[in-house]
């Protein structure tokens, strides 16, 4: 019987149907095992199941419920989100064009991968002539952005980009880590491929590390090459890590459209403090790329980066003042959590001195508010 097609909260809080069909348990099972056994003849199993390396059944869930949740026709994970943006990249079978200013970790890999013999350039995505001036250049295979970037909150606008894109023979790529299935599906605006780390808000609860690559179409030189690279060079995420993210992404409208409301709220507030010199945050009515944000995004997203006057040392001082916001990296987790930038990239990325990045959790909004008041206004 062919089942109506659902919302996306019901997707996610059924984990897209999955129950436990071996022992009528409404909760999916965690099957840890690397091998699987092949029959007399020596066939293997009917899933197909052979070595954890290639597939397993646990995670292969996950993957169902986050190819639904994009509204992709497969999705795969990796061992992390860098994992999977490593192979998105190795696999495009040609130059890479790569936003400048993503998630400084994906800087490096590109850095890295162009060192190693990939041709990569850049552009900069506060200007979409930028991006055809590139790939006029370079005639990549594959275009990556990232929107809303990691820290600087930059809104790329996904279906000018993916026109760009395939006016030259690209695909195009998006990093939609900030925002989840819930508040942008980049393939409905035109894109080809989305990657996540799953690390983050997909999960939800800062315990699992995994990365996630959708499609819209599952076949072609480049998905082959991405599920080789994956299974020969093992970059798989483990089965307990899927079962958690599986467990995680129930809720994972809830906790995101909760964080999203108060990120808005916080960054109404940050924008009226005396002490604070700017605020990056797409939901608020002066980002440079707010009508664009307002279009592809379902709310904003839980993250905001806002400049602390007088550079590192006040910055440093307020983060070090909170109680209840966690200081630690990471974004995306049902706490909230803050990291002043500047301490951890180098400053040849153009990281502003006072800028703390905050992933607002789902605490209450007024209790978030006191700690950074507590924390702002302390002489
Ligand atoms: N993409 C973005 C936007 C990120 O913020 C991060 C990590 O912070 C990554 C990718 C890398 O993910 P992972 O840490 O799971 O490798």
């Amino acid at each position: 019987m062919r089942r109506r097609p659902w919302q996306r909260a019901t997707i996610a809080a059924q984990a897209d149907g999955q129950v436990d069909e071996a022992s009528g348990g409404v909760v999916g099972p965690w099957q840890p095992s690397t091998t699987f056994l092949r029959d007399a003849d020596y066939a293997p199993p009917a899933s197909g199941d052979v070595y954890r390396r290639d597939q397993n059944p646990t995670v292969r869930e996950a993957e169902r419920v986050i190819a639904a949740l994009e509204g992709a026709a497969e999705a795969r994970l990796f061992a992390s989100g860098l994992a999977a943006i490593a192979a998105v990249m190795r696999s495009a079978g040609g130059p890479v064009v790569v936003q400048r200013g993503t998630y400084y970790g994906t800087a490096v890999l590109a850095e890295r991968l162009a060192a190693a013999g990939l041709p990569v350039a850049t552009f900069d995505p506060a200007d979409m002539g930028s991006l055809e001036a590139a790939c006029a250049e370079h005639r990549p295979a594959l275009v990556l952005i990232e929107t809303p970037s990691n820290p600087w909150l930059t809104v790329v606008p996904i279906a000018e980009a993916a026109s760009i894109a395939h006016r030259h023979g690209a695909r195009l790529a998006v990093d939609s880590t900030a925002a989840t299935p819930i508040v942008t599906r980049p393939l409905e605006h035109g894109a080809d491929v989305v990657v996540h780390s799953a690390t983050k808000a997909l999960n939800g609860h800062s315990d699992v590390l995994a990365g996630a690559v959708a499609v819209a179409e599952p076949s072609g030189d480049a998905w082959d090459e991405l599920l080789k690279l994956r299974a020969t060079e093992g970059a798989v995420a483990s089965p307990f890590d899927a079962w958690l993210l599986t467990r995680g992404m129930r809720t994972v409208h809830l906790r995101v459209a909760e964080a999203g409301r108060s990120a808005l709220h916080i960054a109404h507030w940050l924008a009226e403090h005396p002490r604070v010199a700017t605020v990056r945050y797409p939901g608020l009515a002066d980002h440079p790329r707010h009508a664009v944000a307002a279009a592809q995004m379902d709310g904003f997203g839980m993250l905001l980066s806002f400049d602390v006057k007088d550079g590192a040392p006040h910055a440093l001082a307020v983060a070090g003042r909170l109680n209840l916001v966690k200081r630690a990296t990471s974004l995306g987790g049902v706490e909230s959590l803050i990291e002043h930038r500047h301490s951890i990239e180098p400053a040849a990325t153009g990281i502003p001195e006072g800028l703390l990045r905050l992933s607002v959790g789902i605490e209450a909004v007024e209790d978030l508010v006191a700690d950074l008041a507590e924390a702002l206004d302390a002489p």
